[in-house]
């Protein structure tokens, strides 16, 4: 039995054996803390079910996921990491990994052939710093039946998800994260735990499945709508939203009807003033 990827001695040895060196540029820093990976594998409520992991790296997260759960499914964009991966992770033989951008990859369809083989299907991941938002949004955007989503950040990326509205971190991702799912958080992560070592400290959070998810009827509309009102945070509501509609006139008639005041900030609404300003300019489309 080998010793955990995640040691050091493990991880060196890996990457001396098929000379690798971190690529910047797809954001690689490998985890060198068993007890870590081990934490985030337990806390992902993969047992039992199967889970999908974005960037297994050489797979040290990879490993503890196959021990737990009956299914891992991996996307790895460095296709460098053929070789390395079928060699880390040679005594598992239920990993499957898929060499693809993740944020190419055909979600829904994966996800509803794993919920229908294995009836639980997580994610799990150490996402890679330069693309975090655009992988959640991916994720969130899907609309697919997930149970859980644990996931690992830069620090700062993770506090917006918890944030409170009127509060600097509170954003786009903050309302449309929150119409499915609770955000947990899981624990901090200091920098001294990678390989290279990066520049901030890091945090998981959990997104958990809300019990009476909101029902939006029009989803896609919805989060376009949000991420233009958030365009440009020095900008007010206003400003934002009547060049997403491309009309001053019936921006303003909109905020107006839905009682957002026009000096506003995006940052100082809520969900059901969202809510409600789709409401109304859904109605005005049909006027
Ligand atoms: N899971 C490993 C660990 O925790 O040690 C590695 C995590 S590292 C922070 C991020 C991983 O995501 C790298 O393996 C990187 O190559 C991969 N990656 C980067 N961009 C990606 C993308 N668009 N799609 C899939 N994988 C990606």
């Amino acid at each position: 039995m080998n010793k955990p990827i995640a040691t050091v001695a493990r991880t060196n040895e890996i990457l001396k054996r098929f000379d690798l060196n971190a690529k910047k540029t797809f954001g690689q820093n490998f985890i060198i803390e068993p007890r870590i990976v081990e934490k985030i594998a337990e806390s992902s409520q993969c047992q039992d079910g199967a889970a999908i992991e974005i960037g297994p790296g050489i797979g040290a997260l990879t490993e503890q996921l196959a021990l737990r759960a009956r299914h891992v499914t991996c996307y790895e964009i460095d296709e460098r990491l053929k070789e390395v991966l079928a060699y880390s992770l040679e005594e598992y033989d239920n990993v499957e990994i898929i060499f693809e951008d993740f944020l190419n990859c055909d979600l829904k369809t994966k996800v509803t052939e794993l919920k229908e083989k294995y009836g639980k299907v997580v994610i799990a991941a150490n996402l890679p710093y330069y693309i975090t938002t655009a992988l959640l949004f991916k994720i969130f955007e899907a609309k697919v039946p997930l149970d859980a989503i644990t996931v690992m950040m830069q620090k700062e990326v993770a506090d917006r998800f918890t944030a409170k509205v009127s509060t600097k971190d509170y954003n786009a991702l903050s309302i449309i994260s929150s119409v499915y799912y609770d955000c947990v958080p899981v624990m901090k992560i200091p920098r001294t735990i990678f390989n290279p070592k990066p520049n901030v400290d890091s945090a998981v959070i959990q997104f958990r499945v809300k019990q009476n998810p909101l029902n939006i009827e029009d989803e896609q509309g919805f989060f376009e709508m949000v991420k233009a009102c958030f365009k440009q945070r020095r900008k007010t509501i206003y400003n934002n939203y009547r060049e997403y509609l491309k009309d001053s006139d019936l921006a303003q008639e909109i905020l107006n009807e839905a009682g957002i005041e026009l000096s506003a900030r995006a940052e100082t609404c809520t969900m059901d003033d969202f809510i409600r300003l789709k409401g109304v300019q859904d109605e005005h489309k049909y006027i």
